[in-house]
C-alpha cells in the first residue's frame, strides 16, 4: 500500500534532501506494510541516511510530489512514540522556536538516532518494504529482568517512618489532586531544609506505583548523590528504578531509556534531559530543588525542565493531566508568583521532620575594619576550634574554585588574564597552572611578569584551594578536605568526601555549592560562610535569589541531628552586615525575601511579570555581532509596527554579553521584553522567520526565558 509519511529529522531546513515542508519536516513514500505515526524510519537524506521519527501519515502527497523520496526502512523492534509523548515535543518546538526535529531527536539516545548501527533486513516479496533492527535494543529489554531484580523486594517489610501532620497533609493533598484531574493544580511542595520533602513525595509515588502508573523524578544532580538512589530503592519496595542523566555511557542510556519508554521501569529518576524521556503510563511527576538552575539547559534547545514538566503533567495521561509536585525550601521566584496568583496550589512543611531538630542560628560576622587572619575573623576561628574540639564536623563554604581568582605584578599592574576570552585567568596551586574557568585554556604560571620581568607575582582574592590551605594552616592537627569541579573529577570522589562527613572521618570540609545540594549530613553543627558579598550588589536582577538559595540551602546542612543539634550555627562573613537580604535570611523568613523580591521585580517589569527573551549573536569580531543584532532590531522595530497594535513588546538595544569574548569569539546580544507570553511569540514567530530568511554568515539563537542576562 501506498502511503506518504512527514518525518521529523534533526538537519537544518536549508539542506536540500527529499522535500521538506519549511519546519524541519520532510515527505517520504512509504509503500511497505503497516507504519504508525511516532515509528522510526530511516530515510535518504542528500547522500545520507539519517534516522528520522513519523509525525504524519497522508495518503496523497502534500508537497511536491516530483522530489519525494522513498523510506529505506521502517525501524522494527520498538514501541511507537505516544502520542503523549509527540504532543509535549511539538509544545517545546514551538515554545522554543525551534524545528520540531532539532527538539525531538536530540532528546533521544544517541545510539537510537545513528542510522549506521542498524541492521536492515532483506526487502521482503514486493521489492520495497524493509526493516531496520537495533540489536541494543533486543538486549535492552531482554534485561529488563535484572532491573526488576534489582528492586528491593516489596515484602522487605521495612518499617515505614510515620510522617508528621505536616507530611500526611501535604501527601493527603497530591493524592487528591491525582483523583480529581480536571481541577489539578500544579503543586509547590514548599517546606523547610529537613523538613521531609522526600519521604513526602516517595509516599506519593508508593501509591502511584502501586495504581500501575510511571512516575518521574527529576532532580538537579545524581552523580553528587548516589545514595538517592538507594533512597529511592529502600523508599520504594518492589519498584522499578531506572536513572537517565548525562553521566551515563551511550550504551547504558540507550538501555535504561528503552526500558522506560518499554513501560518495564515503574520510576524514573534524571536530570533535566529525563522530562523528554518517553513513559507510557506516566502518573506522576516530582521537580525536586525546582529553583536550581542546572534545569535550564544552556545550549542546544535551551529549555527549562521545570517548565516542560508543567506542561508534561497538563497534558497528562490521554488527554488526562496529572500531578507535578515541585519540591523546595528556597521555590524561584516564578513558582512562587504562581502559587500567589493562585495557579499553583502551595503546600507548606514547617517544621524538621527528625524530632528535636531546630533550626541552625545564622549569625553575620562583619569584616569591616576587622583583622582576619587567612581570611577567616576571629569568630570563625574559634567557633571552628570549639567543633573540632567536640569532634562536630565543619561545613566552610566558599563559592570560588581554583587557589586565586587572579595573579598580579605589584609593579607593572599586569594581571593574569585568558588570551581567548576577555577574563582574568585563575591561578590553581595544585598543578600550578592558570587556569580560564570560561574555556578551559591553561597554561604554566609564569616565572616572572611577562611585561616587566618582575619575578614577585602576587595571588590576589582566595579560591577554595587557598581557603584549604588557610585552614590546614590554622588548625594543623584537624582533617581538611576540598569539594569542588577540581577535587571531583574521578567519579565517586564526591560520594566519598561526603561520606567521609557522615563517618566522622573529616574535620573540616571546605567547598563550592556542590556542598550544598541537599545532603542530609546529621553531624554537622556548624557551617561557615567566607564571603557572601560579591552576589550582594551584582547587576544581575537574579543574584539575590540566588544568594539567599544557596545561603538557605548551605545553612540548612546544619543542625539535622535531633537533640544534639540545639547550638546549630551558620556564620556569614561579610562587609555588608545591613544589606536588606540578611534580614530575612537570619529570621529563616523565606516568605518575607520573596514578597520582597516579587515587590521590586513588579515595581522594576521586571520577570516574573514580565516575560523575556534574548537574540545573541557570535562573531570573530564584534562590530559584526553588534551589527547583526542592529539590524536584526531595525527589522524587529518594522514588524512591531505591522503589527499595528501596541503588543507591550519592546527591543533594546544590542550589548556586548558580560563576558563578551569566549575562546576568540565575540558575543553579544539584544533582550526582547514583553508583558505579555502570547505577544511575545507571536512577534518571535514572525520577525525569526524573517531573520531566518536572511541567511545570516554568523552564529546566532535565540533563548526564551533566558536566566542570565
Ligand atoms: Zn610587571
Ligand atoms: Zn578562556
Amino acid at each position: 500500500m501506498l502511503s506518504f509519511v512527514r518525518v521529523a529529522i534533526d538537519q537544518p531546513a536549508a539542506v536540500a534532501a527529499s522535500a521538506g515542508t519549511g519546519d524541519g519536516l520532510y515527505d517520504y513514500r512509504w509503500t511497505g506494510g503497516a507504519i504508525e505515526v511516532g515509528q522510526f524510519v530511516l530515510v535518504p537524506f542528500g547522500a545520507r541516511t539519517l534516522v528520522g521519527l513519523v509525525v504524519e501519515i497522508n495518503d496523497t502527497a502534500m508537497v511536491d510530489a516530483e522530489r519525494i523520496r522513498d523510506v529505506v526502512a521502517r525501524v522494527d523492534g520498538l514501541s511507537p512514540m505516544s502520542a503523549d509523548w509527540l504532543a509535549l515535543t511539538r509544545f517545546a518546538a514551538s515554545y522554543y522556536h525551534r524545528p520540531l526535529g532539532e527538539v525531538a531527536l536530540p532528546s533521544l539516545p544517541v545510539p537510537l538516532r545513528d542510522a549506521s548501527r542498524y541492521a536492515l533486513s532483506d526487502p521482503s516479496e514486493d521489492g520495497v518494504s524493509c526493516s531496520a533492527t537495533l540489536p541494543s535494543i533486543a538486549r535492552a529489554i531482554k534485561r529488563s529482568a535484572k532491573l526488576a531484580a534489582a528492586a528491593v523486594p516489596a515484602d522487605a517489610g521495612k518499617e515505614a517512618v510515620a510522617l508528621n501532620p505536616m507530611q500526611a497533609a501535604a501527601l493527603g493533598a497530591i493524592l487528591e489532586a491525582r483523583d480529581s484531574p480536571a481541577t489539578l493544580k500544579p503543586l509547590l511542595l514548599y517546606g523547610i531544609t529537613g523538613s521531609g520533602k522526600t519521604e513526602v513525595y516517595l509516599r506519593a509515588i508508593a501509591e502511584v506505583v502501586a495504581a500501575k502508573r510511571q512516575a518521574l523524578v527529576l532532580v538537579p544532580e545524581i552523580n553528587l548523590t548516589p545514595q538517592l538512589a538507594e533512597t529511592f530503592r529502600c523508599g520504594l519496595p518492589g519498584a522499578r528504578i531506572g536513572t537517565l542523566h548525562s553521566g551515563h555511557a551511550a550504551g547504558e542510556r540507550l538501555h535504561q531509556w528503552v526500558l522506560a519508554h518499554e513501560g518495564q521501569v515503574d520510576v524514573l529518576l534524571g536530570t533535566r534531559l529525563a522530562v523528554l524521556a518517553s513513559l507510557p503510563r506516566l502518573g506522576l511527576i516530582v521537580v525536586d530543588e525546582e529553583h536550581d538552575a542546572s534545569y535550564k539547559q544552556q545550549e542546544g534547545l535551551r529549555y527549562s525542565a521545570r517548565d516542560l514538566a508543567i506542561v508534561r503533567a497538563r497534558q497528562g495521561l490521554a488527554g488526562q493531566a496529572i500531578p507535578v509536585v515541585l519540591a523546595s525550601a528556597t521555590p524561584s521566584m516564578e513558582s512562587w508568583a504562581h502559587v500567589e496568583s493562585g495557579r499553583y496550589r502551595k503546600l507548606v512543611l514547617t517544621e524538621r521532620a527528625v524530632p528535636e531538630a531546630s533550626l541552625p542560628t545564622i549569625r553575620l560576622v562583619p569584616t569591616q575594619r576587622v583583622e582576619a587572619l587567612h581570611g577567616l575573623t576571629e569568630p570563625l576561628r574559634l567557633a571552628i576550634a570549639d567543633r573540632i574540639a567536640r569532634h562536630e564536623p565543619v561545613l566552610v563554604f566558599h563559592n570560588r574554585r581554583g587557589y586565586a581568582p587572579v595573579l598580579a605584578c605589584g609593579s607593572c599592574g599586569w594581571l593574569s588574564a585568558c588570551p581567548r576570552c576577555s577574563v582574568n585567568a585563575v591561578f590553581h596551586k595544585s598543578d600550578r597552572n592558570l587556569h580560564c574557568h570560561h574555556c578551559g585554556w591553561q597554561h604554566r604560571v609564569p616565572r616572572a611578569c611577562p611585561e616587566c620581568g618582575n619575578v614577585d607575582l602576587s595571588a590576589v582574592g582566595r579560591g577554595t584551594q587557598r581557603v584549604e590551605e588557610s585552614l590546614r594552616a590554622l588548625f594543623p592537627d584537624a582533617r581538611v578536605a576540598r569539594i569542588d569541579r577540581d577535587s571531583t573529577r574521578r567519579k565517586g570522589s564526591a560520594a566519598s568526601l561526603l561520606d567521609a562527613v557522615h563517618l566522622g572521618d573529616l574535620d573540616i570540609l571546605v567547598g563550592t555549592q556542590m556542598l550544598a545540594k541537599g545532603h542530609d549530613f546529621r553531624n554537622v553543627t556548624l557551617v561557615c560562610v567566607l564571603d557572601a558579598d560579591s552576589a550582594l550588589y551584582s547587576h544581575d536582577f537574579r543574584a539575590a535569589e540566588r544568594l539567599f538559595s544557596n545561603l538557605m540551602q548551605v545553612a540548612g546542612r546544619a543542625g539535622r541531628g535531633g537533640a544534639r543539634s540545639r547550638g546549630a550555627e551558620v556564620l556569614i562573613q561579610t562587609r555588608s552586615p545591613e544589606h536588606p537580604l540578611f534580614e530575612a535570611l537570619l529570621a529563616h523568613d523565606f516568605d518575607r525575601f520573596a514578597a520582597t523580591q516579587l515587590a521590586d521585580r513588579k515595581a522594576a517589569g521586571l520577570p516574573p511579570f514580565s516575560h523575556q527573551a534574548v537574540l545573541r549573536a557570535e562573531a570573530p569580531r564584534a562590530s559584526d555581532a553588534i551589527a547583526f543584532l542592529a539590524a536584526a532590531r531595525t527589522e524587529g522595530m518594522a514588524i512591531l509596527d505591522a503589527m499595528r497594535v501596541d503588543r507591550g513588546v519592546e527591543l533594546y538595544d544590542p550589548v556586548p554579553m558580560s563576558v563578551a569574548r569566549v575562546a576568540n569569539v565575540e558575543r553579544a546580544q539584544l533582550l526582547i521584553e514583553a508583558r505579555a507570553r502570547p505577544a511575545l511569540h507571536a512577534f518571535l514567530d514572525a520577525w525569526l522567520g524573517a531573520l531566518q530568511g536572511r541567511r545570516p554568515r554568523l552564529r546566532w539563537h535565540v533563548e526564551i526565558d533566558p536566566l542570565d542576562i
